[in-house]
């Protein structure tokens, strides 16, 4: 019996995961930069995954016109999704990486910040055996300073707390490979923070940086509010320290309670009883009432997300997926 040694022809897909949320503005010139970018890579078939993510503004119909309009044969094919509202970008990833086939999957931002000319980067270290890449940018140029600060803090504390690092300056600009979406799509939590995710499941990720851009056109949907119970999301999913840190704060806040209880009582003993106090009694119950609303506001935290999870509902509404 002879044996042949044949090289595996068929060519790989690459899927790509695009949210889109009132991104009406950059559509055209996204696709173009993109399309500009896979025409040369001729050796790969590519998926599209457009999510439109609940968009109140002529993005569906713009989607629906690109995939209309481009010759989507051969080794391009497109999904186009559509939620029944907005839930957000993390719930969008999640359903373009449920959707996708493709032996590799990159997400990226659809308002131009991420560069599509990073992407024969990212599939050159794929190509070099790498599971995870991930764009780090260079600069953060196009953060306010207050952000910038939280941001900074945020990484501090999310790293400090948990087991998972999460490097400085990545976000879900990223390449992964199918070995790990297939790990990733069995984690059904709905309180999503894909990042996190993604590091929890601890795969070695290789770093590429990047210059990233300035948004193209219209307004960030990240407002301060909304990056910060983003962070909190973070947080809270893989950390229970915020809540652990109670037992010590009430131990330590107990012991300074019971030596003052003793200071007062050998007080009267000693030098009989001293009515003034008020002020100290005032301190001391306005300090154990904060501490304990504060310990509760904890609480309330895990609790609310132990809420959501045990209802159990779906991540995401389709409400039509066609394929071009
Ligand atoms: N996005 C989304 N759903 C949302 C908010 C944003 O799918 O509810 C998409 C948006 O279309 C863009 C990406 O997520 O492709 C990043 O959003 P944005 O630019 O508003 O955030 P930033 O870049 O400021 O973090
Ligand atoms: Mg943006």
């Amino acid at each position: 019996m002879t044996f042949f040694m044949t090289k595996d022809t068929t060519p790989k897909t690459v899927s790509f995961v695009l949210p889109f949320f009132n991104e009406q503005g950059n559509i055209g010139k996204f696709f173009e930069q993109l399309l500009a970018v896979l025409a040369p890579l001729n050796t790969y078939r590519f998926e599209l995954i457009l999510v439109d993510d609940g968009s109140r503004d002529g993005t569906l119909g713009e989607l629906r016109r690109f995939c209309r309009s481009i010759p989507l044969v051969g080794p391009l094919t497109a999904h186009l999704v559509v939620f029944t509202r907005n839930f957000g970008k993390e719930v969008a990833m999640t359903a373009g990486l449920d959707i996708s086939t493709g032996d590799a999957v990159i997400i990226m931002d659809t308002d131009l910040q991420h560069p599509p000319g990073s992407i024969p980067e990212f599939l050159a270290q794929w190509e070099a055996g790498a599971k995870l890449v991930i764009g780090q940018r260079t600069n953060r140029k196009t953060d306010t300073l207050v952000y910038r600060i939280f941001a900074g803090l945020f990484h501090a504390i999310h790293n400090k707390l948990s087991n998972i690092n999460l490097p400085r300056g990545t976000g879900d600009f990223r390449l992964v490979d199918r070995e790990i979406v297939a790990q990733l799509v069995t984690l059904r939590e709905r309180q999503r923070f894909l990042r996190g995710l993604f590091a929890w499941l601890g795969y070695e990720p290789c770093i590429v940086t990047y210059d990233v851009q300035s948004r193209h056109q219209g307004r960030s949907s990240f407002t301060h509010w909304r990056s910060w119970n983003l962070a909190l999301e973070g947080i809270t999913s893989f950390s229970t320290a915020p809540i652990r840190l109670w037992t010590y704060l009430g131990l330590v806040v107990a012991i300074a309670g019971f030596g003052y209880g003793f200071y007062v009582v050998l007080i009267t003993v000693l030098y009989g009883i001293q009515t003034p106090g008020y002020a100290s009694l005032v301190s001391l119950v306005l300090l154990i009432g904060g501490l304990n609303l504060i310990g509760l506001g904890m609480m309330g935290e895990y609790i609310g997300r132990i809420h959501a999870e045990v209802k159990d509902r779906p991540i995401y509404v389709i409400k039509t997926h066609e394929t071009f």
